[in-house]
């Protein structure tokens, strides 16, 4: 059975450069190459519950440029439905990312449209309202979070937050919020503990059920009925675990909303996440449906 996954969250044109030492303040040094490539939060965790088989909704907002353009398309190159994608007289938003020669990385976000996504306009109900999950993350003004989690909440849709970038999260977001995945970083700020265990237990107090992911240790569930569920990584080669974290979510989402259990769904989103970590990229590295079903085969 096809599930439906709304995104209401953040696109963004990844402007990448590749350097050998990043430049220091009044420094120009010379890049070896250059990518653009569609990103965003909210965009990669649409293309990765797409990619894993969910019918997925995209909200948000992209500028009158061709940035905009190309994120569309690519979007919808993945099925994912942009009739709630709006074109905002804006320059859409752009993440300006210089990665040196060890992998390490400074990055610029310019919000752009993503600033416009403030609330909810027409139509924004009816396509959260016919969805089974919700996904939110933070790269969007906090009172478009805020009411479309509250949208999910009135119409019985699972909402699930990604909480980054991290920042203290108000009663009247997490009110609304039924799964929330934090990374270890955003756990340990969140909850003001560094040991996951701990945070996760502080996060319960908060919201029904957490996941907090662990990299390549893999991840750690509970809800508030006493249940845990950890789940370690498959054991791969990682080259680039940017979006890891989106793709996760994106899975998980799309097979808890086909009915799998959690313990299920976790493992599915650490093969949709270990697949994704082995190859380059972010939306272009994930994996799509058979591509998991043959790495947990
Ligand atoms: P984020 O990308 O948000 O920082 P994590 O780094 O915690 O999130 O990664 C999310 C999930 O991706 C992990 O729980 C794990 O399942 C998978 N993952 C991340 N890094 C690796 C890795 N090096 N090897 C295998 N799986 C990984």
């Amino acid at each position: 059975m096809t599930t439906t996954v709304a995104v209401f969250g953040s696109c963004n044109m990844d402007l990448v450069a590749y350097v050998e030492t990043a430049p220091k303040q009044g420094e120009t040094v010379p890049g070896r190459e250059f990518h653009t490539v569609p990103g965003g939060k909210g965009a990669n965790q649409a293309i990765a519950a797409a990619k894993a088989g969910a019918a997925v909704r995209m909200i948000g907002a992209v500028g009158e440029d061709p940035f905009g353009t190309q994120i569309r398309e690519t979007l919808q190159k993945s099925t994912v439905d942009v009739s709630g994608l709006r074109v905002v007289p804006r320059r859409s938003g752009t993440a300006h990312i210089v990665v040196d020669a060890e992998g390490g990385n400074s990055i610029v976000v310019v919000p752009g449209a993503n600033a416009t996504v403030d609330g909810l306009v027409e139509g924004d109900e009816d396509l959260i309202a016919g969805a089974r999950s919700l996904l939110l993350q933070l790269e969007i003004p906090f009172s478009g979070v805020a009411a479309a989690a509250a949208a999910g909440r009135r119409n019985g849709v699972r909402v699930v937050l990604t909480p980054a970038p991290a920042v203290p999260l108000s009663a009247d977001i997490l009110s609304n919020v039924d799964l929330l995945v934090p990374n270890e970083h955003e756990a340990a700020i969140l909850a003001g503990d560094a040991d996951p265990r701990r945070a996760l237990a502080a996060l319960l107090q908060l919201v029904p059920e957490v996941v907090i992911t662990l990299g390549a240790r893999g991840s750690l569930y509970g809800n508030r009925d006493g249940a845990r569920v950890e789940v370690p990584s498959f054991p791969v080669d990682a080259v680039d675990t940017t979006a890891a974290g989106d793709t996760f979510v994106g899975v998980l989402s799309t097979a808890l909303g086909e009915g799998a259990e959690v313990p299920e769904a976790l493992r599915l989103a650490s093969a949709g996440a270990a697949v994704s970590v082995q190859r380059n990229g972010a939306s272009s590295s994930m994996p799509t449906r058979q591509e998991i079903i043959d790495f947990v085969a």
